[in-house]
């Protein structure tokens, strides 16, 4: 993709290059450098990175332009000479192959990463310092997502990082720094050495000077912080500490006053430094932690069930496993511990919500239950999170929410709905339903309207029809973090439940059968009547870009849009087309269309009018 991006940097080039450029209102006239006709004969085709010469008949690309004035062939280094003179932030083939290198050098140094948020230094996993990431494949999905990365110091890693803050390094300590791995940051260096026990995680404020060691973490290349990106300077090797800077060190570090036996302890479970190496490589660490599993499974939730697994794991296995390995195997418990009393569950559920609370006796009664039966599905459902139990009486979770709603039908929702703010009014409880055919990028808008609701402060709810986790990834891209929305999967779109109060994006509807979309849209309905949700649902449109069912389409929809490629195999830009509006905004102007640009570097999709007030700039879309 990084190469549609550099070709997007159409008028950058021009303009180094100082070609005659003349701009009235959208259109955009250059002097064409083939012909040199004047008057200006060729212009920027609008929405494009095109150019078209109507003397000399030609269209043309950037591409074509380098290659015909600079006279160069090679299109790989064309790209790379571009994204160097015009300073784009593109990973382009060379780049990724130093990439590559570097991250063999991490793996083969046994590294453990964490992901760290875009352009900054904070870890986006809860938990992380109990979490294991040793896999090349793994780190290489979180950068192309454009994440940074951090190696876990200390013990996890294998390594002591000496972080010096200032620049350049003084000098009596520059004399001792070895021939080791340095990397250089904005303010100062790294300096990598192996793991150090006698080195404490630390500041010594007169040498300007952090050790960071087990617990702490630090961001490495290819990251970029504060807009600046992080490369080693030195050093293709990781040495001891050399003894005199480790005496240096050690002599400036203010030493601890001895400390208690539970001072100790707190300090312990803090930096997690009391590795206890029971289980290791070849001993059974899979079969050891699905057993566990199993048998936390029976009284904690899935949630608590993988924390366990997961501080097990990390201080009991040597080398503990992968992330990936423990949430597979938290996946498969389930499996072993079916809960044989769903349908009872249910009834429980049901009664509880029309009676709001009830007793034990109640609940038995009402569903005509022995009592052992009764206390097991009660007990499945308190620890699964559906009920809470206050004295003597069980409540529904949420409850409260779902007393107060009925006022509150009819009123417009208090944000405002990404991309069709001015086409219509919002409340809670309609159903927006947005057609889109496969491939055409809908997990990419709705990632894209979560984000603009989770900028609102709004928390949505996602659910996903098909298996995978592509939305998880453009997720990352797009600078969300664990926290900012609700997933999950459901196979089964009857079976999908509201939040009440809440938005629901469901990706996607597929119409296999007319008769079972009739039922579905039914659910649907019923479920925001119930709930007074706000729904926004993407459907699938036939190949030739039109409706499936579409009386039912627009039946019920609060708003109808499909989303279209302006060219069908190119998805830089793109339109919604309005097709229905219930409650078109009151002296809104009458939009049909809304042309929307994709970018292909941060993912975002926005409307070109939001674009052109941003930029106050041309109609070209990639800038960076
Ligand atoms: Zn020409």
């Amino acid at each position: 993709m990084y190469k549609q991006v550099i070709l997007n940097h159409l008028l950058d080039y021009l303009k180094i290059k100082n070609v005659v450029i003349k701009k009235s209102g959208k259109v955009i006239m250059l002097e064409c450098p083939f012909c040199k006709t004047q008057p200006l004969s060729a212009n920027i085709i609008p929405n494009t990175s095109v150019i078209n010469c109507y003397k000399c008949n030609k269209k043309y690309n950037l591409m074509d332009l380098v290659k015909y004035i600079e006279n160069k062939t090679n299109e790989d280094e064309i790209y790379q000479y571009l994204k160097e003179l015009l300073k784009i932030e593109v990973m382009t083939k060379k780049d990724e192959d130093e990439l590559i290198k570097t991250l063999d050098f991490y793996e083969k140094n046994g590294f453990d990463l964490v992901p760290i948020e875009k352009n900054g230094k904070r870890p986006i996993e809860k938990d992380w310092t109990n979490k294991t990431h040793k896999s090349k494949e793994e780190w290489l999905e979180w950068i192309r997502n454009g994440l940074n990365i951090g190696v876990k110091t200390g013990v996890r890693s294998g390594i002591t990082i000496i972080d010096i803050d200032q620049k350049p390094i003084p000098e009596e300590i520059r004399l001792m720094v070895g021939n080791t791995l340095i990397q250089e940051t904005k303010k100062g260096f790294h300096l990598f050495y192996k793991y150090d026990k006698d080195l404490p995680k630390t500041r010594i404020e007169e040498l300007k000077i952090d050790i960071e060691t087990t617990g702490g973490q630090v961001v490495l290349y290819p990251s970029i912080v504060e807009n600046e990106k992080r490369n080693f300077i030195s050093g293709d090797k990781i040495i001891e500490i050399p003894k005199d800077l480790k005496g240096l060190l050690k002599s400036k570090i203010e030493l601890p006053a001895l400390k208690s036996f539970s001072e100790k302890l707190r300090d312990d479970i803090k930096s997690e430094d009391f590795k206890l190496e029971v289980i290791k490589e070849g001993e059974g660490r899979n079969n050891f932690l699905i057993h566990l599993g199993g048998i936390l499974r029976k009284e904690l939730s899935i949630k608590q069930t993988e924390y366990v697994m997961n501080a097990v794991n990390n201080h009991f296995c040597s080398p503990p496993l992968s992330q990936k390995e423990i949430i597979a195997m938290v996946g498969q418990l389930d499996k072993y511990i079916e809960f044989d009393e769903q349908e009872l569950a249910l009834k429980v559920l049901q009664y509880l919500r029309n009676v709001e609370d009830g007793t034990r006796t109640d609940v038995e009664r009402a569903i005509g239950e022995k009592k052992a039966r009764t206390d097991k599905v009660l007990a499945y459902l308190v620890k699964e999170g559906y009920l809470l139990k206050r004295g003597k009486s069980y409540h529904i979770i949420k409850k409260a929410d779902w007393k107060d709603t009925l006022i509150d039908i009819g009123k417009p929702v208090p944000f405002t709905v990404p991309y069709f703010y001015d086409v219509a009014n919002y409340n809670w409880g309609d159903l927006l339903l947005i057609g889109s055919k496969a491939k055409y990028g809908k997990t990419h808008i709705s990632m894209n309207i979560i984000k603009k609701l989770q900028e609102q402060g709004v928390k949505p709810y996602y659910i996903s029809l098909e298996t995978g986790s592509r939305f998880a990834k453009i997720a990352l891209q797009l600078g969300l973090k664990e926290g900012d929305f609700y997933h999950t999967f459901c196979a089964d779109p009857t079976k999908i439940e509201l939040e009440p109060n809440a938005v629901t994006i469901i990706d996607w509807l597929l119409i296999v059968d007319k008769a079972k979309t009739d039922l579905i849209f039914r659910h649907f309905i019923e479920q925001l009547n119930k709930t007074n949700g706000f729904l926004i649902i993407f459907q699938q449109l036939k190949q030739d870009s039109s409706w499936f069912a579409e009386n039912m389409c627009k039946q019920f929809p609060a708003l109808a849009t499909r989303y279209l490629y302006e060219n069908d195999n190119e998805g830089t830009y793109g339109k919604y087309i309005i097709d229905v509006v219930r409650e078109p905004k009151p002296f809104g102007k009458k939009v049909f269309e809304i042309p929307c640009v994709y970018n292909w570097k941060t993912k975002e999709l926005k409307r070109i009018d939001e674009l052109n007030e941003e930029e106050g700039e041309s109609g070209i879309p990639v800038k960076e």
